[in-house]
């Protein structure tokens, strides 16, 4: 189980999870409570939201999180990600923040690294992805969530939000933990 109440992580990890697996997520329990990230730690969190859902509904699952590394911000928003401009949580005013205070910045070197705690049984593991790249001066495309907007990867000239959910999912952030993760449960459980 992903546990998890975002949908466009939801919508990203189903299609990495290929068509013999089904992905239960907290939608499908009806679970709408607001989980808990206490931590600066990407790491923390991802466990705190983990261990929650596996101590209440005792379903082995894993949990992400996520966070906009800024080097010029010095590694801000990090894990304050989601609620950087308040907890009202809008993509749109994170993204102003940004914009605004990296106004001044020639260095726009930035990374997104996502953090998979997965509990099996009680057991932990830690999964990282990080995709370097850039802010962009404005905001470009319409796709995607987020701060893909304004994250151009290096190597591409298009940003996260320019690109197909089939391209961002080639190369992201979530991708390459998620990859780490299935890796892991492939060898221990495939039959
Ligand atoms: P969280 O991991 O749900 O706490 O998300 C942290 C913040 O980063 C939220 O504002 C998300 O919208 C944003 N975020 C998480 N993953 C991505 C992504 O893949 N692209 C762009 N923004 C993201």
């Amino acid at each position: 189980m992903f546990a998890t109440q975002n949908e466009n992580k939801v919508n990203e990890i189903k299609h990495l999870i290929g068509l013999n697996h089904q992905l239960i997520t907290l939608f499908d329990l009806k679970f709408d409570e607001e989980l808990n990230e206490s931590s600066m730690l990407l790491e923390e969190n991802a466990l705190e939201k983990a261990n929650f859902i596996y101590h209440k509904f005792r379903i082995n699952c894993f949990s992400e999180d996520t966070g906009l590394e800024i080097e010029a911000l010095n590694e801000a928003p990090g894990a304050m990600s989601a609620r950087y401009a308040g907890e009202q949580k809008t993509a749109e005013k994170n993204i102003e923040k940004v914009l605004m205070e990296m106004n001044n910045h020639q260095n726009r070197n930035a990374r997104f690294r996502t953090v998979i705690a997965l509990v099996i049984e009680g057991k932990e593991f830690l999964y990282e992805g990080v995709i370097k790249g850039k802010i962009c001066l404005t905001k470009q495309g319409s796709g995607g969530f987020g701060y893909d907007p304004i994250f151009q990867p290096d190597g591409y000239t298009k940003t996260f939000a320019e690109m197909t959910i089939e391209e961002k999912s080639t190369i992201s952030h979530r991708t390459i933990a998620f990859s780490k993760m299935k890796e892991f449960l492939q060898s221990e459980f495939a039959e």
